[in-house]
């Protein structure tokens, strides 16, 4: 295994920006974000968790996926190319962000095309958790602190610098002319929280589909969105066409994919009018039953990886930790 100080990772990550885009987290006005970087200058260490998740690169908020061009003869361009990007300092329940994602747009045929170009063009570089923070629920959701699954390469922190594992092939690639000495060194453990609830089957779920618990929950939450925006699993989108110029005989238009939300009355509403989850505790309901029960019966993955993002940002304090705990007592209840 590769080890090297703090100096000659700083190195290695300032060659690594002049070769491809580097993104790492940044303090953007006290808020830590994924942002490119022109090497290891302006990288913040240290960190617990950024406010939005490395998703932000392989799934932009908004992204323009074509433009249609409409006149005498219409053409159609594809989205520009990508530009090979490393994004540095995941998570690793981010990376199982990554690939719950990559199990509705990769793993089913047929694959989302752009999705696709983004994880091509991306390599993901993960910093292990020396332990689980506040809102940290890795564990319970089949993760943890210094977890390998969805990166590239794992690097640890350790007495006088870095531990370097080469998950993918292509991680091999990315470390080969990394600085530093061959040795094995003790990897630190990370620092469980410990009396987390248990995370109870999609059967026992299902089982409480029709509990007065949804409602009173439903009953606070606002529909922001924030839950999902932050969440660095939940993919669902929307696709628009935006006027980009308008001439006689001929009209220009990007259309434009945009994060959407299961928790807002318009993500459900079919033609007619017609909405079939027409209630907010109905909607919110959903987003833990799409979590825990739908996702993993259709496409694999659970649909959360315990980072706790959106128990800190919920303003209605609405915690996926609880509602975890409250299906384990009624299901313990039930017994
Ligand atoms: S804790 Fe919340 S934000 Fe994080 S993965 Fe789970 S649902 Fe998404
Ligand atoms: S659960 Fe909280 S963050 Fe999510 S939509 Fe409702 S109020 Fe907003």
């Amino acid at each position: 295994m590769k080890v090297l100080t703090q100096a000659q990772l700083n190195g290695w990550l300032d060659g690594l920006a002049r070769e491809r885009m580097l993104v790492a987290p940044v303090d953007v006005d006290g808020k830590l974000l994924y942002r490119q970087v022109n090497g290891s200058d302006g990288i913040s260490w240290g960190f617990e968790r950024t406010v939005m998740s490395p998703k932000t690169w392989t799934f932009p908020a908004t992204e323009p996926i074509l433009t249609i061009e409409q006149g005498e003869e219409s053409t159609i361009q594809p989205a520009a190319a990508l530009a090979p990007t490393v994004v540095f300092g995941v998570r690793p329940c981010d990376a199982r962000g990554a690939l719950a994602i990559d199990a509705l747009f990769l793993d089913k045929d047929p694959s989302d095309g752009r999705y696709a170009q983004h994880r091509d063009a991306t390599r993901l570089i993960g910093l292990a958790c020396p332990q689980m923070w506040e809102t940290c629920f890795c564990t319970v959701v089949g993760g943890a602190p210094n977890g390998t699954q969805g990166l590239d390469v794992l690097l640890t922190e350790i007495d006088g610098g870095y531990a370097v594992q080469a998950i993918t092939t292509e991680g091999d690639a990315l470390v080969a002319g990394m600085p530093g000495d061959e040795r094995d060194p003790v990897l630190p453990e990370p620092k469980l929280t410990q009396d987390l609830p248990v995370l109870h089957s999609g059967g026992e779920w299902t089982a409480r589909f029709g509990e007065l618990y949804w409602e009173r929950l439903g009953d606070r939450c606002l529909g922001c969105r924030i839950c999902t925006f932050v969440c660095p699993a939940c993919r669902c989108f929307d696709v628009r066409d935006e006027v980009v110029s308008r001439q006689p005989g001929r009209q220009v238009f990007e259309r434009l994919r945009a994060w959407d939300a299961c928790t807002v009355p318009a993500y459900r509403r079919i033609a007619g009018g017609h909405n079939p989850r027409p209630t907010q505790f109905s909607r919110l309901r959903n987003r833990f039953y799409c979590k825990f029960v739908y996702y993993p019966e259709d496409f694999g993955p659970l649909g959360c990886v315990g980072c706790g993002r959106c128990i800190d940002a919920c303003p209605v304090g609405i915690d996926i930790l609880e509602v975890i705990a409250a299906v384990e007592q009624m299901a313990e209840g039930a017994e």
